[in-house]
């Protein structure tokens, strides 16, 4: 996900704006987080040590854990509820990657002071969150800090079927859902404090965890990531975690609107920055009739881009031609 680079120096948003009122750490999780929608397998949930929860039979956890960071993983000033939003479905889209469904979370916060303000806003959007992905807050904690937002969600998957990133096979088709390279367009806009459309700083602030798709390609796909880290690199790892590589049609890639009025190079720049949290993944060519109906009960693109090949890499190709990119390969750029 977007890093801003270490060398330079952030300033925090301490204290945050809005009245801070005494609250012990008790009080806090009672009016804030207590009320979390009820999800069913907790026999424990928040207040005592630690959650107890109970797998549905035949099924395995799936666990995953995000750490969001302010002026590293979030821009300074990013709004409460934004950020309980996208700390909610950037942790959600791994769970969406393994065919996973999403059952609870932990939440460890860290907060500069105790903002009644503040707090309504995050923790409002963040049960919204978890009933989107019905998903119960089942226990975190709470401590005095810099902000950040470390988020865990636990989600369930049958038996041997998760979807994973190291299963892809010769030949498969390489697809990827929705476009491209909104986040990007969306955060450059946001750095510049320009104002911009809903639409486009939604893609940043509030990506949609693919969850009914990872869970639709069980059975389709026979490999499956999301798209973190920029498209270029994301795909060269599911390669080389198959021990295969794959080639990229540079052309094919669902550019997402607000990219088609810049130059090639810009375009690709921000396309393969990452930030979307849509699902790349492989399929057989035999299996595409059944991708086809997928994509059209969700509604939703998904996009062949490139294809699984035997020669270890990343091949990027432009109109059938091998076309190496100006920028620093598929590497993030500032
Ligand atoms: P302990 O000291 O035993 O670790 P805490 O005092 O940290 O427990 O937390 C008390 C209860 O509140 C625990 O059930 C914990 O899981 C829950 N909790 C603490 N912080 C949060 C939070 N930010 N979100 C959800 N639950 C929390
Ligand atoms: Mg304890």
């Amino acid at each position: 996900m977007w890093q801003k680079k270490p060398t330079k120096s952030y300033k925090t948003a301490n204290p945050l704006p809005g009245p801070s009122v005494k609250m012990n750490e008790d009080e806090l999780i009672q009016n804030f987080f207590a009320s979390s929608v009820h999800q069913e397998g907790v026999v424990v949930g928040i207040g005592d040590d630690a959650a107890v929860l109970e797998l549905p039979p035949g099924h395995q956890l799936v666990s995953s854990v995000d750490t969001l960071l302010e002026g590293v993983h979030f821009p300074v000033n990013f709004s409460a509820e934004d950020l309980a939003r996208r700390a909610v479905a950037v942790c959600v889209s791994d769970l969406a990657a393994m065919g996973a469904q999403a059952k609870w979370m932990t939440m460890a916060l860290s907060l500069p002071s105790a903002d009644t303000h503040w707090l309504l806003l995050f923790s409002n959007a963040l049960h919204q969150e978890c009933e989107k992905y019905s998903m119960q807050l089942v226990g975190g904690d709470t401590v005095k800090g810099k902000l950040a937002v470390t988020i865990n969600v636990l989600g369930v998957v049958k038996n041997g079927q998760a979807l994973r990133r190291d299963t892809a096979q010769l030949d498969d088709i390489v697809y990827v859902s929705g476009s491209l390279g909104g986040a990007a367009l969306a955060l450059s806009q946001i750095l510049k404090k320009t104002d911009l459309e809903s639409d486009l700083l939604n893609c940043f602030t509030q990506p949609t965890a693919r969850i009914e798709l990872g869970r639709s390609l069980i059975g389709i796909a026979n490999s499956c990531m999301d798209v973190s880290d920029g498209v270029l690199l994301d795909t060269a790892r599911l390669a080389k975690a198959s021990n295969l590589g794959v080639q990229i049609d540079l052309d094919k890639l669902p550019l997402n609107p607000g990219l088609h009025k810049m130059s090639f190079d810009e375009s690709m720049e921000f396309a393969s920055f990452g930030d979307d949290y849509e699902l790349l993944f492989t399929v057989a060519s035999h299996k595409i009739d059944g991708l086809n109906s997928i994509a059209e009960n969700l509604n939703l693109a998904l996009t062949p881009i490139g294809r699984i090949i035997r020669k270890p890499g990343l091949v990027t190709l432009y109109q059938g031609d091998v076309r190496e990119l100006k920028s620093s390969g598929y590497q993030h750029f500032e």
